[in-house]
């Protein structure tokens, strides 16, 4: 089934079967998750699930229109990836005779050209084709310009019926609050890959110690351990962030729900702030300090 390749995502699973199968769909979803995550697999996955026939609600993965949605071949499914700056250009070029000027968002080479955003809207008010439902997925959300996201904005208010837009993003804050409040929001963690075997060892490591409530010198000597790669870091805490959320899911959990709750958002706060290039080291280290309370 397609949901199994959702390894290490058991939460996320559960909750897309769930909506699939009830059949209660939302217009809009944001699946977040770092780039090590495998959000794509997530989306289509929810799209096969709610369009496959043979089986609804959680999609068999070998009919036509399974196949379909792996292959980007499904007439009511649109799908959009960022582009190369290079390449959009030598596309422009080809279309307008003209070297455009390009606006680099958030420093990306790679960024969601605004028209590619008109093409999928365009795609989305017209009547489905195959079935009843239009679906569009845009990976690389966070490179949607502001005026793109403004017109996305007017479909996602006045959605034709049967519409589901689905947002991949490495990072909820690049979208506009306006969009963030229509959609449902979801989370996807990246699976347990064994080339990470160190990362997963340090974080195992470093939740271990806080929850035992080690001297901070012995945290500090963990931390230390993590190089100074930012995907390195950024695997350690999407490891610890899958071992709070593991610990949230279990059924003996409500004395340690706050706190749990409350790890996750430091883990959170510690990857925006390395994102945004503040000191690594001390990030990490507060985040362990406030976690252990
Ligand atoms: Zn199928």
């Amino acid at each position: 089934m397609s949901f199994d390749k959702l390894t290490g995502n058991d939460a996320l699973t559960k909750q897309l079967r769930g909506i699939a199968c009830s059949g209660n769909i939302h217009n809009g979803y944001i699946f977040e998750g770092p780039w090590t995550a495998d959000k794509l697999t997530a989306a289509k996955a929810f799209a096969k699930a709610v369009l496959c026939t043979v089986k609804p609600g959680e999609g068999c993965d070998s009919c036509r229109i399974c196949r379909a949605i792996d292959d980007d071949a499904h007439m009511d499914v649109v799908f959009v990836e960022a582009e190369n700056a290079d390449t959009q250009k030598a596309k422009e070029k080809a279309e307008f005779g003209e070297d455009p000027v390009f606006k680099k968002k958030k420093n990306s080479v790679k960024s969601i050209r605004d028209a590619k955003i008109e093409d999928v809207i365009g795609r989305l008010n017209k009547v489905p084709i195959e079935g009843d439902r239009n679906i569009a997925i845009i990976k690389d959300a966070d490179t949607i310009t502001l005026r793109a996201f403004n017109r996305l904005l007017k479909t996602l208010e006045e959605p034709h019926e049967g519409t589901i837009i689905m947002l991949l993003s490495e990072n909820i804050e690049n979208l506009p609050q306006t969009i963030v409040s229509r959609c449902v929001h979801l989370r996807v963690l990246p699976s347990d890959v064994p080339k990470n075997v160190k990362e997963k060892k340090l974080a195992d490591k470093l939740v271990a110690q806080i929850a035992e409530g080690e001297p901070y010198y012995l945290v500090k000597n963990t931390i230390e351990k993590i190089g100074n790669e930012k995907t390195e870091i950024y695997t350690v805490l999407d490891c610890m962030e899958g071992i709070y959320r593991e610990m949230l899911l279990s059924k003996d959990v409500k004395r340690d729900l706050e706190r749990l709750s409350r790890a996750i958002e430091m883990i959170e706060e510690a990857r925006d702030r390395i994102k945004r290039n503040r000191n690594t080291a001390y990030a990490l280290k507060s985040m362990a300090l406030r976690i252990g309370g």
